[in-house]
């Protein structure tokens, strides 16, 4: 096999990829309002209870409905993972692995077709979908590699009359519950990590974002991975959520999304349900509060775009995305114009208009919550640009900053998830270091400086799982950067990377006298 190399994304200067584009995003229109029935098993079922997806820009405009999930159904496919357990975990690690590339080559084709998904169900822009779609084929070739080489000999201390070994298994049936905003690549990477490693899952997709979702499950089947391998089961968190992390038939859960809800389900798990015979695992990658440092030594116009954009893109977003930007004072003033500058620049519209670079948030919830934080903004800073929703029809806001934020304040402290970003002075760098440690995050987090002193107390002191230094804070590349964050940011499993699946199995050491 090739070495692994990241899928580069497409940044549409060329005419067939913006005319591909187009043409997959009006199909996707012309098709619109398809129901989906949830299968388990090969068997078929229409609920009652729907789940309907929409576009954030435009919430009248349904794209699918799919069937809820009821806990008898979440029960079922829980059984039927058991049951296929018991051949799934016997099948060549090999076999596994070519599973996952096969899939990747049909996301590679499916390319154009996946991203208009996204454009339209969650208003990422063209580039960003692009590079959620590129993410996803680099999790499958990566974990495919990895799964490789975790089945391979390992090393272990010999003894005179005795010969012995060590090999990882799987686990078991798992939970695998990810996030709505990277709807392809942290649902794709959660998933096939799992079944690499010999697992089965039930693969619950966030109620944002169940056609995204269904992208993979699709890909699957035409990859030829056999049936109860992977059960996708739509359904709401609140309804059925707890009921699969209480399964005492569920081995392990693999969760991405908020600290509530992952502090929530890491509780859950870890009581022990009757019939339950081992500790559930639980990998949990949670929220961030993350921060940029500005140095006063830095390059200012490298630094306000990393800023702009590190805060902005996706609107925000991300849970890598920049919501704190901790300035020298020095340079504060020079910095902050040119932060307003590039954000005055923005554009935000209607994603399928591949020209806007922000979209709406994703639903009225999001906009709400945002809205709220940007009153609380108004009482504990001074607005410098935005403030707004944005139109009547679609969850479109402003890309806002406060500046004059105290590091304690709530805007300092807790994640909006939002385009909304608060502006700190700091009178020096060591102080600034302080102010980037100051919350219960520990997720994502940039330095610019020309100072090597600082760049390397940073690297010691500055407590996040992913660093970076002249550069943004978003966008991170599988295998380049694995990624997790620390504290409340969650598990560090750093997805990504040669640590992530054995996350996903266990191992035996076994040894035979001579
Ligand atoms: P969320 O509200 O916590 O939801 C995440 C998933 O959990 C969804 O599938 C959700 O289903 C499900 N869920 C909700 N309640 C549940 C329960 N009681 N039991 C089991 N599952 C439950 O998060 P989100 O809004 O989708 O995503 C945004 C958050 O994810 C942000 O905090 C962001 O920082 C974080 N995030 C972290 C990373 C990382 O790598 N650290 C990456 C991306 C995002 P429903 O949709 O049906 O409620
Ligand atoms: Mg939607």
């Amino acid at each position: 096999m090739d070495p692994f190399r990241n899928l580069p994304v497409r940044v549409f200067d060329r005419d067939a990829d913006i005319t591909g584009v187009e043409a997959a995003i009006a199909e996707l229109e012309k098709n619109a309002g398809r129901e989906y029935p949830l299968v388990i098993g090969g068997q078929s079922y229409t609920n009652d209870r729907k789940l309907n997806t929409t576009n954030p820009a435009n919430p009248d405009e349904l794209l699918a409905t799919f069937q809820k999930a009821t806990q008898a159904q979440a029960d079922e496919a829980i059984q039927l993972a058991n049951r296929t357990f018991e051949s799934w975990k016997h099948t060549a690690a090999r076999d596994r692995a070519n599973i996952l590339l096969r899939a990747a080559e049909i996301l590679r084709q499916r390319r154009d077709a996946a991203i208009a998904v996204m454009i339209l169900e969650v208003g990422k822009n063209w580039i960003e979908a692009d590079a959620d779609l590129a993410e996803a084929v680099d999790f499958l070739e990566f974990y495919a590699r990895e799964a490789l080489r975790y089945a391979e000999h390992q090393p272990i201390v010999p003894l005179e009359g005795e010969e012995p070994e060590l090999f990882y298994i799987p686990l078991g049936t798992g939970a695998v519950i990810p996030p709505w905003n990277f709807p392809l690549a942290i649902l794709t990477g959660m998933t096939s990590a799992a079944i690499a490693t010999g697992n089965t899952v039930v693969l619950k997709p966030a109620s944002d974002t169940p056609l995204t979702g269904q992208l993979l499950a699709d890909t699957m089947v035409e990859a030829g991975l056999p049936p109860g391998v992977l059960t996708y089961l739509p359904g709401s968190g609140s309804e059925i959520g707890d009921f699969i992390v209480e399964h005492p038939r569920i081995r392990f859960i693999s969760f991405t999304g908020s600290m509530e809800v992952g502090l929530g389900i890491n509780e859950r798990a870890a009581k022990v349900a009757p019939g339950q015979i081992w500790i559930k695992r639980v990998v949990a990658e949670m929220g961030g509060k993350d921060a940029i440092i500005v140095d006063s030594d830095a390059d200012l116009d490298a630094a306000a775009e990393g800023s702009v954009a590190s805060a902005f893109g996706f609107q925000g977003q991300k849970c890598s995305a920049c919501s704190r930007l901790i300035v020298h004072e020095a340079v504060y003033d020079s910095l902050i114009e040119k932060v307003v500058a590039g954000t005055e620049a923005l554009t935000v519209g209607p994603p399928k208009d591949r020209h806007n670079f922000m979209g709406p948030v994703i639903n009225q919830a999001a906009m709400d919550k945002t809205l709220s934080y940007i009153d609380i903004g108004h009482q504990e800073g001074r607005l410098l640009i935005g403030g707004n929703r944005i139109a009547d029809t679609g969850y479109f806001l402003e890309p806002t900053i406060f500046t004059d934020i105290h590091p304690e304040s709530r805007l300092g402290q807790e994640e909006i998830f939002g385009p909304v970003l608060a502006v700190m002075k700091a009178k020096d760098f060591d102080e600034a270091l302080d102010i980037a440690n100051s919350t219960i995050f520990g997720l994502t987090g940039a330095v610019y400086s020309h100072n090597p002193d600082h760049l390397n107390k940073a690297r010691d002191a500055f407590h996040v799982g992913n660093l970076y230094f002249n550069r943004k804070c978003t966008g991170a590349l599988v295998g380049v950067h694995p990624f997790g964050g620390f504290n409340m940011s969650g598990t560090d499993s750093k997805a990504g990377g040669n640590d992530y699946l054995g996350l996903f199995l266990q191992a035996k050491s076994v040894s035979r006298k001579t």
